[in-house]
């Protein structure tokens, strides 16, 4: 089994002769046919929704993809609600799903109109001092230790997201109290999740909950939000989750309790961000060292920096050498990059083919939380991003850092007088 790139060894040669390593490249059409798969998934529902999870991949040239599709923009600060405002996405095409909120990052959101999907009861206030309380409110849930739909929940009761039960019920009657007159739920238990049930278990809960809100406070849901969470097949073992499996097992979800009870139409939203982005990009570097002590290493001109996930979670991320991939692989390397940390690494004990140095290296599946987690440790400066259109061409969507940029925050003037 293998995970193919979808570019020739001649057009990646040629990407690299005109930008540097290392750098993210996203395909454009896979992002777009992957974003129709999941808009057709769900289809059936008439108010569906996905917002894409701005913090994935925050760069404002993905977003007009995703814009164009039809998708909104899921936020959670100040700069993703901007991002989203440059982009065309505004009003209730943004979901600002926060937490811990800031009151300017209120203020701003209540200005572009946003959906707000307030983390706690106490926000109610305090939204109300920051921005003002819209007519339309949406509460974050957190189901806690229940059970949903017979499958396990991981543990949201240890993680600092939602409101309980209770307060769900308690914040829509005060907001209700306050004037609101469109209500919706949203929860996010997941985290790339591989397993389809996951996801029409949540549905499930939430439409449950639903009827209990109608029940108890005879309030008509507008939407539900079952968050996001759907995981990327990061190994080349592992399948991509089945989008029609989900959207028909929530359709007959929905049928059986939505519509039973006379809650229909209730609006499905999403806010999905991994699996929009994350196996269409690769994150491109070259080898510039190697050695070999107690184990050998490869050396890549990107590092911890461009892709901070090997270090942070031990996540694995496939890699291919370009123009090896028929080759076997005789090798066992770590393949790591500059920092001064032994966690920078983007494999370990990875067999590969035999590398040289000036091989290319394409690591993949970092469309999402690749450069969007990129950091400056180490006074590393982080790569670029490009986009593969459609038509073949390649296109710069955001350059590489500079030593200009790294050292904007810092004043040296000020070191004349300072002693
Ligand atoms: C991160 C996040 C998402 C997206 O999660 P994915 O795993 O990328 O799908 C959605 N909603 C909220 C509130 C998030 O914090």
């Amino acid at each position: 089994m293998g995970k193919e790139i979808p570019f020739s060894e001649k057009k990646l040669e040629e990407i690299k002769s005109e930008y540097p390593t290392p750098f993210h490249l996203y395909d454009e059409k896979a992002i777009k046919e992957n974003a129709k798969r999941f808009l057709n998934a769900f289809s059936w529902n008439e108010g569906f929704k996905e917002y894409f999870a701005v913090k994935a991949t925050p760069n404002p040239f993905i977003l007009k993809i995703l814009k164009d599709m039809g998708f909104g923009a899921d936020c959670s600060s100040l700069t993703e609600l901007i991002l989203a405002e440059e982009v065309g996405i505004t009003g209730e095409e943004i979901m600002f799903t926060s937490n811990n909120t800031p009151a300017e990052e209120y203020e701003k959101a209540r200005d572009l109109g946003a959906i707000i999907n307030l983390d706690d009861i106490s926000h109610i206030p305090f939204l109300a001092e920051h921005g003002g309380i819209p007519e339309l409110i949406s509460f974050r849930y957190n189901p806690g230790n229940q059970r949903a739909g017979g499958f396990i929940m991981g543990n949201p009761a240890e993680v600092k997201y939602g409101l309980t039960k209770k307060q769900i019920f308690e914040g829509l009657k005060e907001v209700r109290d306050r004037g609101v007159k469109r209500f919706g739920l949203h929860t996010f238990i997941a985290s790339n999740q591989l397993d389809p049930q996951y996801f029409i278990d949540t549905a499930e809960m939430m439409f449950e909950l639903a009827v209990e809100v109608k029940e108890r406070l005879d309030i008509n849901l507008e939407f539900v939000n079952i968050g996001g969470g759907i995981g990327v097949p990061y190994k080349p073992e592992q399948e991509a989750v089945d989008l029609e499996v989900v959207g028909q097992g929530i359709k007959s979800k929905y049928d059986e309790i939505v519509k039973e009870n006379n809650l229909d139409p209730l609006a499905i939203y999403m806010e999905c961000g991994r699996m929009i982005t994350g196996p269409y990009g690769y994150l491109v570097s070259e080898v510039i060292h190697k050695k070999d002590i107690y184990k050998k290493h490869v050396g890549l001109d990107g590092s911890m920096n461009d892709l901070m996930r090997p270090g942070m979670y031990d996540a694995y991320h496939h890699i291919t050498v370009l123009g090896k991939e028929n080759e076997p692989k005789t090798e066992t390397y770590d393949v790591t990059g500059s920092l001064c940390e032994s966690i920078d690494r983007f494999a370990v004990d990875r067999d590969l083919p035999k590398i040289d140095i000036g091989d290319t290296i394409v690591i993949h599946d970092t469309g999402a939380h690749g450069h969007a987690m990129g950091f400056n440790y180490n006074g590393k400066l982080r790569g670029g991003e490009l986009l593969l259109r459609e038509n073949g061409e390649v296109m710069q969507i955001r350059r590489p850092e500079t030593v200009e940029d790294y050292f904007r925050t810092l004043d040296f003037n000020k070191l004349k007088d300072f002693e």
